[in-house]
């Protein structure tokens, strides 16, 4: 058996060994980091909500009325009033008949994947899909196909089994967006099912943060992915599609089955974040996403998410380190998360910075050598 102590001493000598930092207060655009106050600039708090005294009172309020937890899966004696409440709402923001809520956007994941794309079918997965898409795919007793354009996806769609194609809306670690409406296009002509995983997309994407999918007007043509635990300030996720798909989730997707129900204070402050989640808060998101942008001399748009590449893993651990000297914690991301070669520090911008902490973070990082990738 290989030794664990050299496989960890493996990972530090090629700059890929990994530390947990901890946040000793809320979350938000400041906290205590490790003894420190840091302006925090990694996060996936979009919208600042996890912290907002609005979601802490729905949490509460949530606990005091239903309890801490549904102590048993939906399917047993776990389904709750909350429950149905949220999938009703997640499904009138997404615009779809139903939505199905699952653990985590993890658990969303390789549950959907794996039910849809069965034995004698495959998955086309985008090569820079996240890793819980990656494990749906392994999970699935589909063939697997990887693309990186859509030469490559229409090239895979030419197998005449039945296909599942499965994307990113916003690519989690380059904050690009997904050419949804041809992917679409493709599938429809070869009759393959689409998944898009919306978990930087929900809040962030359309003028009331309804995500991709809805602005683009595709939300009957694809099954939603979508996480409560980013912009939406909680913990759990979704899928959000048609009926029919909705009940065939409940029946077949192994990490709805076999796993707990959502704990009500979970549901409470998600269900409060939906009711805050508006065109005000929206744009205060895109406009602090613009502001960081120009600042850090990235293309404009309203995505919030910046990479500043670095390359090597140690060279991102450094700037990582320099930046966080100057009071601003972006976390380096290394292999296997980005391939290799592609270290890089992630920036991101919430509706909770002001402007002048975003342009002072990106002075930070800009004068730590950084260049935007
Ligand atoms: C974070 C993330 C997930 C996982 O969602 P959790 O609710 O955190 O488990 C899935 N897909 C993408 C693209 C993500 O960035």
């Amino acid at each position: 058996m290989r030794s664990l102590r050299l496989a960890l001493d493996e990972l530090r000598d090629a700059g890929l060994y990994r530390e947990l930092r901890t946040v000793e207060s809320a979350q938000g655009p400041r906290v205590r980091l490790d003894g420190r106050d840091v302006l925090l600039l990694c996060s996936n708090d979009y919208l600042g909500l996890a912290g907002d005294p609005r979601l802490r009172a729905a949490a509460a309020e949530a606990a005091e009325r239903w309890g801490a937890g549904a102590s048993a899966s939906r399917l047993i004696s776990g389904t709750m009033t909350p429950h149905l409440e949220l999938e009703r709402r997640l499904a009138e923001v997404k615009g779809t008949e139903a939505a199905v809520l699952f653990g985590s956007g993890y658990l969303a994941n390789t549950g959907v994947i794996s039910a849809l794309a069965g034995p004698g079918e495959i998955v086309v997965s985008h090569a820079r899909n996240h890793a819980s898409i990656i494990d749906g795919c392994r999970l699935a007793r589909a063939e697997t196909k990887v693309y990186a354009d859509l030469d490559e996806l229409a090239h895979a769609l030419e197998d005449r089994r039945p296909a599942t194609v499965v994307t990113d809306a916003v690519f989690s670690m380059d904050g690009d967006v997904a050419p949804l409406t041809e992917i679409v296009e493709l599938a429809r002509r070869h009759g393959a099912r689409v998944v898009v995983d919306e978990a930087h997309a929900t809040g962030v994407i359309g003028p009331e943060g309804r995500g991709l999918v809805h602005a683009l007007g595709l939300q009957r043509e694809v099954i939603a992915i979508g996480t409560l635990g980013k912009a939406l300030g909680s913990y759990g996720a979704f899928a959000a599609c048609d009926g029919d798909t909705a009940d065939f989730l409940v029946n077949r997707a192994r990490t709805f089955i076999y796993s707990t129900a959502l704990p009500p204070p979970s549901v409470g402050a998600a269900l409060k974040a939906l009711e805050l989640m508006d065109r005000e808060l929206v744009g205060r998101l895109h406009a602090n996403a613009r502001v960081l942008r120009e600042a850090l001399g990235a293309e404009a748009s309203d995505m919030p998410i910046v990479p500043l590449l670095a390359g090597d893993p140690e060279m991102a651990l450094a700037r990582c380190a320099e930046a966080l000297d100057r009071g601003v914690f972006v976390q380096a991301i290394r292999p296997p998360t980005v391939a290799p070669g592609t270290s890089r520090l992630r920036a991101v911008a919430t509706a909770a910075h002001t402007e002048t902490e975003l342009r002072e973070a990106a002075r930070s990082i800009s004068t730590c050598g950084a260049v935007h990738g």
